[in-house]
């Protein structure tokens, strides 16, 4: 087990509106959280601002779900990482399957994004999966050490990662990994930076799992030995059930 505490990530995606996401708030204002976890969520940039002013459980920290590579300016459309702390966030999640096969980001780029983003002390949930076809071609590993190696060559300290373990085949898919997939995996990436980073990063660094994490599965999940925590999608939408979430992990 990673030395961290649990770590449970909400991301909303390009989900909610203003009504919507003022509901979830309250939901999540009114649930009693575990205290030795801790709660990220991850609204859409334009509801940060909503969130961060109305959220008064002040444990629940926020994070974007991207960032620029460097220092804002002349990039249209772009949120730079200065502005994500500026609002108020603390994390943001990088190389999400979504936007490795939907949106087209590589290795190379979410490596530099998560080097920028630490380099000014923005912590970084790092996601990392293997789509179906490549985890029934026996390529699991192999993907999953890839993507690792593309964060590991880019970043140089591990203070402030989070790795999420995410199968692809998982996500919003309602298809969860089975425990000892997810744990065979997550022991695997703990091995891997055993090997190619330290025996102090690979103990302390926590890797979290996600894809079709729900209020039934999670406790199963939360008990395999490498599982220290999870990133939830679409169940991080309701409030109350993302609290049973975060409270099924001790
Ligand atoms: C995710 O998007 O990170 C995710 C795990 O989604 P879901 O829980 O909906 O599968």
């Amino acid at each position: 087990l990673g030395s961290g505490k649990f770590f449970v990530g909400g991301n909303w995606k390009c989900n909610g509106s203003k009504e919507s996401i003022g509901k979830l708030v309250s939901e999540l204002n009114n649930a009693t959280l575990e205290a030795d976890v801790d709660v990220v969520v991850a609204p859409p940039f334009v509801y940060i601002d909503q969130v961060k002013n109305s959220l008064v459980n002040s444990r629940i920290q926020i994070a974007a779900q991207n960032c620029w590579t460097g220092k804002g300016g002349a990039f249209t459309g772009e949120i730079s990482v200065e502005q994500i702390k500026d609002i108020g966030a603390g994390w943001v999640v990088l190389g999400h399957s979504e936007r490795r096969h939907i949106i087209g980001e590589d290795d190379q780029f979410i490596g530099k994004k998560a080097a920028y983003a630490l380099s000014q002390d923005l912590g970084v949930i790092a996601c990392i999966g293997e789509l179906l076809e490549e985890r029934e071609a026996g390529r699991t590993f192999e993907v999953c050490f890839q993507q690792l190696k593309a964060y590991a060559d880019a970043v140089s300290s591990w203070d402030k990662i989070v790795i999420a373990y995410e199968p692809v085949w998982a996500i919003g898919t309602g298809k969860v990994a089975t425990p000892e997939q997810a744990q065979e995996v997550h022991d695997a990436v703990r091995d891997w930076l055993r090997k190619n980073v330290s025996t102090e990063v690979a103990s302390k660094t926590r890797i979290i799992y996600g894809g079709s994490v729900n209020g039934g599965n999670s406790s199963e999940l939360a008990k395999q030995e490498d599982i220290d925590g999870f990133l939830v999608g679409g169940a991080s939408l309701k409030g109350v059930e993302f609290a049973a979430i975060v409270n099924s992990v001790t």
